[in-house]
């Protein structure tokens, strides 16, 4: 059977990401949050725009200062006063400074700022008091940035911090990648939605807002498409929408070997392909990876139903996928981190075990895994809930003792 990391190198081949011309759209500043830069930015600034003083202080030329000290200080004639926001007028000669304010632009003929804190004035007549250092506390034009050099590369997340930069660099309307948009549909006979009364039999199909929010937190559109029965036909007509209308789809259900699992038969029926059948994972071993042009777009993923497989095999396959496939330039893999496991960890040792539970970031800064407690079962959801980490146990790997190290990936924020 194919093994996890076969089964990923796979799925993020077959990825093809949105197209940087077609696939992208204009966004406000406050609407560019999260989303993904579709194009390199290049500012026609420097950074700093202009020589400004890091302090508050005064502007002078070297010269007049070097030999300075408290008990012979250099008195210089304050010829001007320049707040931030204001361009000198004068130049500086033999004997001069100017007052000068943080972020201000440095007068024409000073090279240095003395702090104000070693000064001691006197009306117009300053008295600085200690030796700087050449070109002390100025902050040299194009230091940070040279203009028409790139800013930003394409392919990044926009976060403060790059929405600032775009801010200062006045692009207001940055160009990123559109939203995927991710089909779901849940297949079953047994599943209802949650406001419907249950039959003895039934099932809520849970899945359905599980894998939206997933989609959603991805940075993707979900396309609800709701519960289709286990019937051929119908079944077929469900994924034939799905796939004219997404960039990717997910069902769930309908892929094990039962005898109304028809996930497989129906997306050759469309003309697909069916690059993975099963993969080496528990939770998750029936799942299914489809494709149905050239083109590669939509993939297909048929998910096991199970509630906690459908999880598992999104956050493990599915979200690097969506994340490839909306422009970002890396990072899709899931980063695997160390942390020690607060309780023993079993494993049936076939399959790559994927274990839900809680990471803590401990007083010293290192990770503890605390495993969901109750039943690891792949329809078990409930315990589910705070799950913010899954633990690895390679194959071959029957037990992890209490207090050893095991691998494990985060899937939401770790406390
Ligand atoms: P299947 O893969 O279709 O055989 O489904 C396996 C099991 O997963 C079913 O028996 C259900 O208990 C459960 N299941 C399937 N689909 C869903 C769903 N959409 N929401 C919650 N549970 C589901
Ligand atoms: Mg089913």
């Amino acid at each position: 059977m194919l093994s996890v990391s076969d089964a990923e190198a796979i799925i993020l081949n077959l990825v093809q990401p949105l197209d940087q011309q077609q696939d992208t759209e204009l966004v406000d500043l406050f609407a560019a949050t999260g989303r993904i830069l579709a194009s390199p930015i290049a500012s026609q600034l420097d950074f700093p725009h202009w020589d400004n003083s890091s302090m508050d202080g005064y502007a002078v030329r070297y010269q007049d200062v070097q030999d300075c000290s408290t008990e012979n200080p250099a008195v210089l004639e304050i010829v001007e006063e320049i707040p931030a926001g204001y361009q000198s007028q004068s130049t500086l000669q033999k004997g001069q400074a100017a007052r000068i304010m943080t972020g201000a632009m440095i007068p024409e003929g000073a090279d240095t700022v003395v702090m104000q804190e070693v000064t001691h004035r006197e009306e117009n007549r300053v008295f600085i008091l200690a030796a700087p250092k050449p070109q002390e506390f100025i902050r040299p034009r194009a230091s940070y940035h040279q203009a028409g050099t790139q800013l930003l590369p394409q392919g990044i997340i926009l976060n403060a911090p790059e929405i600032s930069v775009l801010a200062a660099a006045q692009c207001t309307l940055p160009r990123v990648f559109r939203k995927p948009i991710v089909a779901i549909l849940s297949t079953g006979n047994e599943l209802v939605t949650p406001d419907t009364p249950l039959q003895p039999g039934q099932i809520v199909d849970s899945n359905q807002y599980a894998l939206a929010v997933l989609v959603k937190q991805s940075g993707a559109e979900p396309l609800m498409l709701g519960i289709i029965k286990d019937e051929p036909v119908t079944l077929k007509q469900a994924v034939a929408h799905a796939i004219a209308k997404a960039d990717l789809v997910l069902s769930s259900g309908g892929v094990s070997v039962g005898d109304y699992d028809y996930i497989e038969q129906i997306i050759e029926s469309l003309g697909g392909k069916i690059h993975i059948h099963a993969v080496a994972i528990k939770p998750g071993k029936p799942l299914t990876v489809g494709t149905f042009s050239r083109s590669l777009s939509p993939l297909y993923f048929g998910l096991p139903g199970n509630p906690a497989a459908a999880f598992v095999t999104f956050w493990r396959f599915v979200q690097p996928a969506i994340k490839k496939l909306s422009g970002l330039a890396e990072g899709w893999e899931p980063k695997l981190i160390k942390a020690r496991s607060r309780h023993e960890l079993r494993a049936d040792s076939k399959r790559e075990t994927y274990l839900w539970g809680q990471t803590f970031l401990n007083r010293e800064g290192t990770y503890e895994f605390q495993p969901a407690s109750g039943s690891h079962s792949s329809g078990n959801l409930i315990n589910l809930a705070q799950t913010n980490s899954l633990a690895i146990l390679p194959i071959g790997q029957t037990l992890i003792p209490a207090g050893e190290h095991v691998l494990i990936i985060h899937t939401a924020h770790c406390k």
